[in-house]
């Protein structure tokens, strides 16, 4: 009896040093691993919050069709561009994505096509969401002169914007853009790259996007891109594509 209690406290104890090493070790192990990410590899990007509520931009846009593309489309966008990003972790950055979209030279090879893909997905999407809001806003004095000086009046800009975004044949966006010499300028692009991607003899500053994939209308608009084009309108942040607007033209890059 005696023997066996002795036994017990030998085991207790042997339990706590167990204990105290278990959970000291990797707190020690964990702290040498998170200094080496300050210096190797690069940062993780995280899915942005959407400024307004799931359901803000209906009947425009529907809540399960904004909580689809946000919380699955386009999350699976920034964990697959993380994962890309692990997978080198000889590659080193740590700037905002714009950058590095800018200049996917940067970027190891192997990556290279997932980082554009991925990496557009996550900034596009992000850029999208920005363009949009549930308040009603106006273009601002300067950005309305600008849009009259480019396209005639603002209701040539839209027939030209909404025909790009119609005529994008797949996948892909349509965009207004600020060229190098200050224009306003429409393209549109394939899958998820972006103007700022584009070679630097065409490289422009994007202000609006409309994201036509079809995951962002097909649940309301089935196969009616042209509904979901024309309801997009009544929720287009001008403030905002006012702001990037102005930004774009001062500072001769894309407004964070
Ligand atoms: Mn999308």
């Amino acid at each position: 009896m005696f023997v066996q209690r002795i036994k017990f406290y030998r085991n207790i104890q042997y339990y706590v040093i167990l204990s105290i090493v278990a959970a000291v070790a990797p707190a020690l192990y964990g702290g040498q691993n998170n200094k080496k990410n300050e210096t190797v590899g690069t940062m993780e990007y995280v899915l942005e919050d959407l400024e307004y509520p799931k359901n803000a931009l209906e009947p425009y846009i529907d809540e399960e069709t904004v909580r689809l593309h946000h919380d699955k489309h386009q999350a699976a966008y920034v964990a697959k561009l993380n994962d890309a990003l692990k997978s080198q972790p000889s590659f080193s950055y740590s700037g905002p994505l714009d950058a590095l979209l800018s200049d996917l030279d940067m970027v190891p090879e192997p990556i290279r096509t997932a980082v554009r893909n991925n990496g557009g997905g996550v900034w596009n999407h992000a850029f999208y969401w920005r363009s949009l809001s549930p308040s009603k806003s106006e273009p601002s004095p300067v950005f309305a002169k600008a849009i009259d000086k480019n396209f005639g009046n603002f209701e040539n800009f839209k027939k030209l914007m909404l025909s790009s975004a119609l005529n994008q044949f797949g996948s892909g966006y349509a965009w207004l853009c600020v060229t190098r010499d200050g224009a306003l300028k429409i393209c549109s692009t394939q899958n998820q790259d972006n103007p700022l991607m584009f070679d630097a003899d065409s490289k422009m500053i994007p202000i609006f996007c409309i994201d036509v994939w079809e995951h962002s209308y097909y649940l309301k608009y089935r196969n009616l891109r042209a509904d979901y084009l024309e309801a997009l309108w009544n929720i287009v942040n001008w403030g905002r594509v006012s702001e990037r607007y102005d930004y774009a033209v001062a500072k001769k890059r894309v407004m964070p």
